[in-house]
Formats: structure tokens, sequence, C-alpha cells
């Protein structure tokens, strides 16, 4: 990260210190039909493993929104919900 790029926590408002974490949070949303295409490949091959390495190599879910980035220092990283952020 650049200087420009610090912040205080994002948990507890103090500074990051000498260790600190950058969090990337993304929400994504189950695509029921790429991941029932998935499954049906994996029982139809017997092995999950063998149908991704076959098979489309489709996501089976999609980002909803932004991406958010969190800083938090070594503390609140132990000990934080990323939720509550
Ligand atoms: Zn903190």
């Amino acid at each position: 990260m650049k200087a420009n790029e610090l912040r205080p926590c994002d948990k507890c408002g103090d500074g990051l210190g000498m260790v600190c974490y950058k969090v990337s949070i993304e929400q994504h949303l189950v695509d029921m039909a790429a991941a029932r295409r998935s499954d049906g490949l994996s029982m139809m091959l017997g092995s999950t493993v063998l149908a991704r390495a076959m098979g489309p190599d489709e996501d089976v879910t999609n980002q909803v929104g932004v991406a958010t980035d969190k800083l938090l220092c070594q503390e609140c990283m132990l000990t934080v919900s990323l939720g509550r952020c």
C-alpha cells in the first residue's frame, strides 16, 4: 500500500501499528443454474475433481455490488467479525 492509502483501523479507529491487514469483502449471490450444472456433472462423472477439470469452469456465484476494502490493526483482526466493520 502507498502511504496515502493508510488510515486508522476501520474497526477501532486507532493507528494500524507495525502489522496491519487489508481485507477485501465481496458479496456474492449463488447462480443456482450454474451450481446445478456443476453438481450434475460431478454426479455424472462420479467425481467433483474430475468435473472441475473437464467442466466449463464457470463461476457458480456472481459478485453483487462493489468490493469493499477494510484496514484492520492486528488486535482487531484477531477478534473481529468482519460483518460488523
Ligand atoms: Zn483496530
